[in-house]
């Protein structure tokens, strides 16, 4: 009972774990040179999940962030990227 109590408790911990590292793949990626801070996906974002930086960059909260990626789609300057 001790051993299958102990085997739950790392298939929950495993599952926990793929979970997160999947959400964190999922965030885009901002390419700082090519954005010129126009705000188009900021007000895409389903999830309100870009805001621009005090350098007038997006910037995108992976706590947020559920990977759909309308911005990717709508940055005119192709500074965000699936990756
Ligand atoms: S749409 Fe593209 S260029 Fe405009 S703020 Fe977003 S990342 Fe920057
Ligand atoms: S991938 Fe979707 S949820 Fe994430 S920042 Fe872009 S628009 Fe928002």
């Amino acid at each position: 009972m001790k051993h299958i109590k102990l085997f739950a408790a790392m298939a929950v911990l495993c599952l926990l774990m793929g979970s997160a590292f999947a959400v964190a793949n999922l965030v885009p990626n901002v390419d700082e040179k090519n954005c010129n801070g126009c705000g188009k996906c900021v007000n895409k974002c389903p999830e309100n999940a870009i805001a621009l930086s005090d350098k007038g960059v997006a910037e995108i909260s992976k706590d947020k962030c559920t990977g759909c990626y309308k911005c990717v789609k709508t940055c005119p300057n192709e500074a965000i990227s699936e990756e």
